[in-house]
């Protein structure tokens, strides 16, 4: 209104004024609605996406999150009608999947660390090895954990070697932990060592000392069909001695963001008694999506968790669905030139730095629009469309796009 009242809106009529004003509106609303949470499609290929909220959840899991958006049962045992345990059925689903004695759930993978350095060595020293001060993106950062949990660090070792002499040697009286990390976003290669945990364990204990693996992305049984391997199997790790493990709930789990610790029932006993895991506990909707996604893991319903039925996906099959696509692209909308491309997708979230999954790619050249515009057009829809953008081309990769969801992604193309 005050632009047309100050004759700064351009317009040779009426009606033209009232058009430009309008979209101006429309933008000004586009702009503070993608300021607020909002549902997007995911067409970077990048599973585990961190800026889009890593694993997306499972259809049981989301169902399980608007079951217990009201009352729900979360510390009420309802065949006894008496206080219930926060979170017991999602630990015995987590125990019966590791073989470990006890579990416990908090916020994410740092707050588990956060919570057993601090208890079990917060007055003393942990051991660590020099390749292993992992840095995960969003500030998780080893020293720095260890630093406000009040554990002192003592590395020992290399970067890239690192035996188990270097850790006998470092063990002195005020020795609480060793502390093995897992290095999820990066790989030492080359002439490198580091003792196996099971040696690690041992040494741990013959020393009284409490041995913890940080396992990062954690997966619950062997992945290597999916192309995942070197990840930690958490139940190898348990059963090789570890007293405590932790791992993420949105990485290669595939379910919502939570730390995850299993391990020895009196040491579980010991950090579920401290304070600080009152104010690092999950919440009630965090809680019903994990145990909807450790359900379907017990089950073997692979298929089931979003995260992981994208990891299988042959490049054959991507590339048939993007020739599909592409041949729906060049109907709708004439001014998208369509190629499809060999390229590879990520894993993402700091998992399988290693692992490039091959894809096809569909690659668009629009006729008026350069790639920077046309990515800003595609994020500022509804549902935003996230794409990738290289040599000078946006790309989608069809892998995190659900089939579900390929008609509102033809939509947004339409609409450029
Ligand atoms: C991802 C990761 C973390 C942090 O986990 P969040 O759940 O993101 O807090 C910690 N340690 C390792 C080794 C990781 O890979």
């Amino acid at each position: 209104r005050q632009q047309l009242e100050s004759g700064t809106l351009t317009g040779n009529s009426k009606l033209e004024l009232l058009a430009e004003g309008i979209r101006l509106m429309q933008h000004a609303v586009n702009i503070e609605s993608a300021s607020s949470i909002q549902r997007v499609l995911n067409a970077t290929g990048v599973i585990l996406h961190t800026n889009l909220g890593r694993a997306p959840l499972s259809a049981a899991a989301r169902t399980a999150i608007t079951n217990a958006s009201g009352y729900c049962t979360l510390e009420y045992d309802a065949l006894t009608g008496e206080r219930g345990k926060r979170g017991g059925y999602a630990e015995e689903l987590l125990c019966q999947l590791t073989g470990a004695e006890a579990a416990l759930i908090v916020n994410n993978c740092a707050a588990a660390a956060l919570l057993i350095l601090r208890v079990f060595a917060g007055n003393g020293e942990t051991i660590v090895s020099r390749g292993e001060l992992v840095e995960i993106g969003g500030d998780f950062r080893v020293p720095e954990v260890m630093a406000n949990s009040g554990t002192t660090m003592v590395e020992v070792g290399t970067t890239n070697r690192t035996t188990l002499d270097d850790y006998a040697r470092a063990i002195g009286e005020r020795t609480r932990l060793i502390m093995r990390v897992h290095p999820s976003n990066y790989r030492i290669v080359g002439f490198t060592t580091s003792p196996d945990i099971t040696g690690l364990a041992t040494l741990a204990h013959e020393s009284g000392l409490v041995m913890y693996e940080d396992a990062g992305s954690g997966v619950l049984v062997d992945l290597s069909t999916y192309g995942i391997a070197g990840e930690p199997v958490i139940r190898n790790s348990i059963a090789a001695g570890v007293d405590l493990v932790s791992f993420s709930g949105d990485k290669l789990l595939g379910g919502p963001q939570a730390g995850l610790i299993v391990g020895r029932c009196e040491l579980v006993d010991r950090l579920r008694k401290n304070s600080l895991y009152r104010a690092l506990r999950a919440d009630k909707l965090c809680l019903a999506a994990i145990e909807a996604t450790l359900d379907a893991h017990r089950r073997n319903a692979f298929e089931e968790l979003p995260a992981l039925r994208m990891l299988a996906l042959e490049q054959e099959t991507l590339e048939s669905r993007a020739r599909d696509f592409a041949q729906q692209i060049g109907a709708i909308n004439p001014a998208l030139a369509c190629d499809i491309v060999a390229g590879t997708s990520a894993v993402g979230g700091g998992s399988g730095p290693t692992i490039h999954p091959k894809t096809g790619l569909i690659a668009l050249r629009h006729d008026n629009l350069h790639a920077d515009q046309v990515a800003e057009k595609l994020r500022l829809g509804s549902p935003a469309v996230i794409a990738r953008i290289a040599d000078g081309r946006v790309v989608i990769d069809l892998r995190t796009v659900d089939p579900e969801e390929e008609p509102e992604l033809l939509e947004a193309l339409k609409a450029l």
